[in-house]
């Protein structure tokens, strides 16, 4: 049939497609990509942009969309943030000499997770690329930072720790085996199913061997064989052929574990708004705060080393001890000011190394190079074995600042495709070239002259244009004067344009040797990027040095700026804080902050803090654990003095119940991450639980606060802040070693409330929530009506001796002194609290919850 065969572009296209068929193909034509049939509507629909048709192909008209190729980064861009990748197919052939379509090939493919070009990067976050292998025992996961060279991976052993390294990551894209289901849910990132062969952990291995040169791991200090070897080799193998190319910038590789860093689960890093704000601002979370780095590198190491906090001590002492020796040299503001001019060295390396980089890297490499005698002269000056290992990374590179001062012009333009991008003076055979094309000009002036003299045109005028090239225009009126010697080009409107064989040969002589200095420049800019890639290794090092420099004093202008102080990490457990404040609350409101001491150790381990809403419960818990993970970090923090002692992980749950109205799972949440700190914490542990049991009745949540505060307390131990609205919890206290009350102290002013924010010993005496419920414009008879029914309950109380620790003197039902029979309670009363272990009461109440929601259906 007549036009059911496709044209042979078309039967190009598809045979490339047929080799991407997920995701999209931007097939280059002339100045534009285009994208046809599902491609262009998906396209269309994602940009915004035309969805039209080219021609017809196989008897049916082809969608199309497309976008300019000079544009092409925002869409990419654009592309890239919600998720997608693209498939680059580039024209190679040479369209002159091509018989049907010119040759294609892709040349690279871009996904969230392998992009390396500037214009595709957020400056002040890095981009990670992650796979999970799953494993018999635990799991294996392996990151990589394609823009930064490096690869990491670890060994969770349960979805819990996975989670949180997930969590914590926040990877952009991730691979895992496609016989498997990604074992965790609501995770913001690329999904990439991949053959599970490719994960397996030998052959990962012996790639990571192959890449890296070596005949085993051990010197990147690995050894054994785990998953995670499976799930780093996976990496490579997927970012190898997303860049078409050798992975040649990264040179290393280590196991990060579970022991090196203080531990801080998915839930926690949330609830303490770390890196994440339920408001979406970054300047509310803690990162937000520090980060007053200098250079786009030196942010996202801060955010690196908040997010992961360091247990060495050691390390962390010289950390410390580097800041303070900025403060107290007030060096800080100087070598800001020198840092902030040296940008993104590290990724525009990345780009050296890819042969990717652009002539505005060159530039700015230059730049940061010409930066560095200075900056290494100041930092002589100290006397701090952390600044001294910086300053030695520092050393300058005059041979190779010299070469690009030489090879590069002073601004050179975007791409290296026009050239102008490499000085004169630095090739011979470049300047001569350039050197023709150069006096191209004075001899059309010259021939101008001459012709018009010679004709006796006065208008005669020579001209260029890129389809025609050279010519000589006469106006149509004046054809009649044109000598014989001039052949025809072009006919216009108004003017005939021709051409002589001077011209000609001057044309084919212009035009051949800008030809040939573009040629010869592009071939010098390869071998200039060559040269700097070879010398990858040692310009990364002080890449490194560069941005922990620029962390450092960042946390110097901090300490300063938010009057933070030096913490000492000490061996015995526990921590003291004196005037503890939170550094985001104390920033973002007008009022004053408040500070307040905390102190924990093994006869104080666990603090009941009881107080009226909104009195500074969760602010005062909140603050406590940032000043633990920045004194981690390598931060001063902020409180008059911090002693803290030896910390593994800090958990950090907050009750489900504020969120009643996503009913019942979010309780079983609260539930299933409670019991993820009673099978993880240690005695090492900081652990906050932020009204726990508020998402379940009275009665059941405050037998399961009671559970777990116990379970806490008495067998593991841990540092525990535990605030509740359960006035019932205090009375642990009096029962039990290690436990001690403290309120937040709010008075009542006639009939006012007012919030003191201060921490006091002991319980707090009174329930101020009805207060609260005046303050929030609850109708007076309403509160009237809760204070009897609040003294009622209080009579009951006193009157109700419980054995149970008074556990359930509020239930609901409590207001008649003979509550009506209720089989759960019956079943409470049976069971006697000193036989039943913490954890059996928990399993007990699981089932009861269990049961009891069947009931409900
Ligand atoms: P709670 O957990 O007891 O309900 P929050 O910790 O949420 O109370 O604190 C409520 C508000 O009180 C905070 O948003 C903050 O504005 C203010 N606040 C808390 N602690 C302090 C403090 N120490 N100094 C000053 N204001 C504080």
């Amino acid at each position: 049939m007549a036009g059911s065969e496709h044209t042979p572009l078309m039967q190009q296209y598809l045979r490339i497609k047929s080799d991407y068929p997920d995701i999209l193909l931007f097939f280059r034509m002339g100045d534009f990509y285009e994208l046809f049939y599902d491609d262009a509507r998906r396209a269309a629909r994602l940009l915004d942009i035309t969805l039209t048709t080219r021609g017809q192909s196989a008897g049916q008209p082809i969608p199309m969309a497309g976008v300019p190729y000079h544009a092409v980064d925002s869409y990419l861009a654009r592309l890239i943030k919600k998720g997608e990748s693209v498939a680059i197919c580039e024209q190679i052939g040479d369209p002159e000499t091509s018989k049907g379509p010119v040759e294609r090939k892709v040349v690279r493919i871009i996904t969230p997770g392998t992009v390396t070009e500037e214009a595709l990067l957020e400056d002040r976050q890095d981009r990670l690329l992650a796979a999970i292998a799953p494993a018999r025992k635990g799991f294996g996961l392996a990151w990589l930072d394609v823009a930064g060279g490096r690869l990491r991976f670890s060994e969770p052993a349960t979805i819990q720790e996975l989670a949180a390294e997930i969590e914590r990551l926040r990877p952009v894209e991730i691979l895992f085996p496609e016989d498997h289901d990604l074992p965790l849910s609501g995770v913001l990132a690329a999904l990439r199913p991949t053959a599970a062969w490719n994960f397996d952990g030998e052959s990962g291995e012996r790639e990571l061997c192959r890449h890296l040169g070596v005949q085993d791991l051990s010197g990147f200090g690995v050894s054994g064989r785990g998953p995670g070897l499976g799930a780093a080799g996976a990496l490579l193998g997927y970012a190898r052929d997303m860049l078409a190319g050798e992975l040649v910038h990264l040179t290393g590789l280590r196991q990060v574990e579970a022991s090196e860093h203080l531990v801080l689960d998915a839930a926690t890093r949330r609830h303490l708004e770390i890196d994440i704000h339920p408001d979406g601002r970054l300047e509310h979370t803690l990162v937000g705060l520090m980060d007053s780095a200098a250079t786009p590198m030196g942010s996202r190491k801060l955010k690196r080393w908040i997010t992961h906090p360091l247990r060495s001590r050691q390390r962390l002492a010289a950390r410390h001890g580097a800041v303070e020796t900025l403060l107290n040299t007030h060096a800080h503001p100087a070598l800001a000011e020198q840092l902030s001019g040296i940008g993104d060295l590290e990724r525009i390396l990345t780009r050296i190394a890819l042969k990717s980089a652009r002539p505005r890297d060159l530039a700015s490499l230059r730049e940061g190079l010409s930066r560095l005698p200075a900056l290494s002269d100041s930092l002589d000056q100290f006397d701090d074995t952390a600044l001294a290992e910086l300053a030695n990374a520092l050393a300058p590179c005059p041979d190779l600042q010299d070469l690009l001062e030489r090879a590069v012009i002073e601004q050179p333009p975007m791409v290296i495709r026009d050239g102008g991008v490499i000085a004169d003076g630095f090739d011979a055979e470049l300047d001569e070239l350039r050197g023709l094309s150069r006096n191209a000009g004075d001899f059309l002036v010259r021939y101008e002259e001459q012709e018009r003299e010679r004709t006796g045109i006065a208008n005669l005028k020579v001209g260029y244009n890129r389809v025609h090239g050279y010519y000589i225009e006469i106006s149509r009126i004046q054809s009649d004067k044109v000598p014989t010697e001039y052949s025809r080009r072009q006919t216009l409107k108004n003017v005939e344009r021709y051409i002589t064989e001077e011209l000609k040969g001057f044309e084919d002589k212009v035009l051949s040797s800008r030809e040939r200095a573009l040629a010869r420049e592009k071939a010098l800019y390869e071998e200039l990027v060559e040269h700097l890639a070879g010398q990858h290794r040692r310009l990364s090092t002080l890449a490194a040095a560069i941005a922990s420099l620029d962390v450092l004093v960042a946390f110097a202008e901090r300490a300063e700026t938010l009057r933070f102080s030096r913490p000492s990490l000490i061996e015995t457990p526990g921590l003291e804080l004196v005037n503890g404040r939170h550094p985001v609350v104390e920033q973002v409101q007008d009022q004053a902050f408040v500070p307040n001491d905390c102190r924990l150790d093994p006869d104080r381990r666990m603090l009941v803090i009881t107080g009226p809403n909104m009195g500074g419960k969760s602010t005062f818990m909140r603050q406590t654990a940032l000043i633990v993970i920045l004194a981690h970090a390598g931060s001063f923090v902020p409180a008059d003095s911090a002693r803290i002692g030896p910390m593994d992980r800090i958990f950090s749950r907050i009750g489900a119940g504020d969120d009643l109205t996503r009913g019942r799972s979010t309780f079983m949440v609260e539930m299933v991450e409670t019991a993820n700190i009673l099978h993880n914490a240690s005695e090492h542990s900081l652990v906050l639980m932020d009204e726990i049991g508020r998402g379940t009745s009275t009665f059941d949540g405050l037998a399961l606060a009671w559970a777990v505060a116990t379970e806490l307390a008495l067998n593991i131990r841990a540092l525990t802040l535990f605030a509740t609205h359960y006035f019932e919890l205090t009375r642990l206290a009096e029962d039990h070693e290690g436990i001690a009350n403290v309120h937040l102290d709010a008075r009542e002013h006639g009939d006012q409330i007012v919030f003191l924010h201060s921490v006091r010993e002991g319980p707090a005496s009174q329930s101020y929530g009805i207060q609260v419920a005046r303050l929030a414009g609850v109708p007076r008879p309403v509160i009237a009506q809760a204070r009897k029914h609040l003294r009622r309950l209080e009579d009951d109380a006193a009157r109700a001796h419980s054995p149970q620790l008074g556990l359930f003197s509020t239930s609901p039902g409590g207001e008649s002194s003979a509550p009506e029979p209720d089989p759960l309670r019956e079943l409470v009363d049976q069971l006697d609290p000193d036989q039943l272990s913490p954890r059996e009461a928990l399993d007990w109440l699981y089932q009861l919850k269990a049961s009891s929601q069947e009931d409900d259906h």
